[in-house]
């Protein structure tokens, strides 16, 4: 097998375009299937002129056929932000549900092998901590957020489905908050939310009284994390992420530190449901993968503020950024 084809569903998002950068990287050819819904043209441009490097736009929740044969199925499509699956319930379910179906679909097709993008979401608001694959979750499937959490973890339930019935050759994934450079600067995610406001001196909105707690991964690590699973022979699921965990209020402290801005915090209402604590246990990566994260907080935030001021440029708060 010289050049393996990879199917990214969702190429031309966040993680998507630095997933397919990757496989490109190892010699893949790549196609991404995305339809832009919260993904962007731009973050894939550079890829363009790869010749080993195809876009098909097209709406993964419908069937997709894809010509020569196939080896790795990745699914990442869906909505990730949860200002974005609030807007978008459906298309959320639908490409949780039929989007994962279709592309489970695809790889049974090829006899290629599959990897599923899951989420720490999967535990809901979870009751225990740091979480292990092992917790089944504390998941309101009629909340706001349950358009989110059950469709991953339908599509988690369909993976093994398919892996036990048809044989296929599966992976799950469940990646906890991770950022990095191609957020969407206005996803409203606290990433690209926190680093927007220090960068242009507004207030920085912290939901609650910032108590709950968040991990952060650098995009890198997560990665070269997904190709070491990719690679492996581990299909239960896995978590990803970096277990360094603060809560949102010092999270915003140190963006402000590191931008050297003066914004103020301002506080407003905590979303439904939003989750008190998160924090991955790793332990099963680092067994099965060798695998931790490298890169500290500080200099992932560093790569990714310049990307953002790049973008917001010398925008000011009265242009309205
Ligand atoms: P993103 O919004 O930047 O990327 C998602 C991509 O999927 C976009 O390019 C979008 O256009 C595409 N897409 C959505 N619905 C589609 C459809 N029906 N057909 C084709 N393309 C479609 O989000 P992201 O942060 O890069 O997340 C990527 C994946 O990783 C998602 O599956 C998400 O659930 C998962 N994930 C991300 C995080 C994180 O912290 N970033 C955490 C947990 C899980
Ligand atoms: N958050 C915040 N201010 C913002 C955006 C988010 O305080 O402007 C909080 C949010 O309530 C949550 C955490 O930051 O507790 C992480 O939110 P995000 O939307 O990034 O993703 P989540 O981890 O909730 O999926």
């Amino acid at each position: 097998m010289s050049q393996p084809l990879s199917v990214v569903t969702g190429g031309a998002g966040f993680i998507g375009s630095h997933l397919c950068e990757r496989l490109l990287a190892e010699g893949h050819r790549v196609y991404c299937v995305d339809n832009f819904i919260t993904g962007s043209p731009a973050n894939i441009e550079h890829l363009r002129d790869n010749e080993r490097f195809t876009l098909i736009e097209h709406d993964v929740s419908k069937p997709v056929y894809v010509g020569p044969d196939v080896d790795n199925v990745l699914h990442f499509a869906s909505p990730a932000s949860p200002v974005d699956y609030l807007e978008l319930p459906i298309q959320t379910l639908k490409v949780g549900s039929l989007g994962t179906h279709n592309s489970l679909g695809l790889a049974k097709h090829h006899g290629a092998r599959y990897l599923l993008a899951s989420t720490s979401e999967v535990y809901g608001d979870p009751l225990v901590h740091p979480q292990p694959e092992s917790y089944w979750g504390n998941v309101n499937p009629v909340g706001p957020r349950g358009v989110y959490d059950e469709a991953k973890r339908f599509a988690e339930a369909m993976v093994m489905a398919y892996h036990r019935i048809h044989g296929l050759d599966t992976r799950i994934v469940r990646i906890f908050n991770t950022y990095g450079p191609r957020m969407r600067l206005r996803d409203g995610r606290v990433v690209p939310n926190f680093i927007r406001q220090a960068l242009s001196g507004r207030p920085m909105t912290v939901y609650g009284d910032g108590s709950q707690t968040r991990s952060f991964c650098y995009i890198d690590d997560l990665v070269e994390g997904v190709w070491r699973l990719l690679n492996s022979s581990e299909t239960d699921p896995v978590n990803l992420g970096n277990p360094r965990e603060m809560t949102v209020l010092e999270f915003a402290r140190v963006i402000r530190s590191l931008t050297g801005s003066r914004s103020e915090i301002e506080f407003q209402s905590l979303p439904v449901d939003d989750p008190k604590t998160r924090q991955p246990d790793i332990t099963r990566a680092t067994g099965l993968l060798d695998w931790e994260p490298r890169v500290d907080l500080e200099a992932g935030l560093e790569k990714t503020i310049r990307y953002f001021a790049d973008l917001v440029g010398d925008q000011r708060p009265d242009q309205g950024l």
